[in-house]
């Protein structure tokens, strides 16, 4: 994927309710984006809609995404979902430390092994990071150079150079409140910063980072301009066809 085409990443979390709506979701989604337009984009529904979904956008551009992974390859682990498995149903990107994961108990370390995990199967990473809250003495920078740390020191360059890494202020997730566009700027150059300390900066800078915290039809454009990141995460917003084709409109 060229870093310079933004990419949208839609993640259905625990929705729709129904298989049927999934299709329908899908479909409406497919047909909204036509072949010929940009930017990239990928949905995520949950694993048991994933061969649904495929379906529906086999003939459309959009790709396909996992919201997790197993850091098991294969066996006897019940419950779990490999990368290989994902990987068969036609993923191409997973989202790996999603803040409703680390708020059920992944940590640091499990990030890591699944991003090894997805990185050894040639998928894409969807590392998301993000303070818990602002403050105005800028604690929230430590800890979101912490968890960057915790897996980018563990990569390769090259490794790194295939990972995206979602900047999703949990505040911001799903509760209407976005980061200022001056505020997502601020937070990639420091990104930014942080790789080429733990890389270097040719490194750093093609490392495609997006932003995630309610983003909708109508702050998107600002958000992409002024944040200068290279696409969104997007939760809510994905779950209308309309609002998430408006979005990948707004960062042309
Ligand atoms: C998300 O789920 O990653 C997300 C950013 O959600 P929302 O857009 O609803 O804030």
């Amino acid at each position: 994927m060229k870093k310079s085409v933004p990419l949208i990443v839609g993640n259905w979390k625990c929705n729709p309710m129904k298989t049927i709506e999934a299709k329908k979701l899908a479909a409406d989604t497919a047909k909204l984006f036509k072949k010929s337009d940009i930017p990239y984009v990928a949905i995520a529904p949950t694993n048991l809609h994933i061969s649904t979904v495929e379906k529906k956008i086999a003939k459309s551009p959009i790709m396909l995404a996992a919201q997790n992974v197993s850091p098991y390859t294969v066996g006897a682990h019940t419950g779990e979902q490999s990368v290989s498995q994902l990987k068969d149903s036609g993923v191409t990107m997973v989202i790996v430390g999603h803040s409703e994961r680390r708020a059920a108990g992944e940590t640091d370390q499990d990030v890591l092994v699944k991003t090894q995990a997805v990185l050894a199967a040639k998928l894409i990473p969807i590392i998301c990071i993000g303070e818990k809250k602002r403050d105005s003495n800028g604690n929230f920078f430590k800890e979101v150079e912490q968890q960057i740390k915790s897996f980018a020191r563990e990569l390769t360059p090259a490794q790194q150079k295939k990972v995206i890494i979602a900047y999703e202020p949990i505040w911001a997730i799903g509760t209407g409140q976005t980061a200022t566009a001056e505020d997502v700027k601020e937070m990639q150059l420091f990104i930014e910063k942080i790789l080429t300390k733990l890389h270097d900066r040719k490194t750093a800078q093609s490392v495609r980072l997006l932003y995630g915290g309610s983003v909708k039809p109508h702050n998107a454009a600002e958000l992409h301009t002024i944040g200068s990141m290279g696409g969104f995460l997007v939760g809510g917003a994905s779950l209308k066809a309309a609002d998430f084709i408006a979005i990948t409109k707004a960062v042309l």
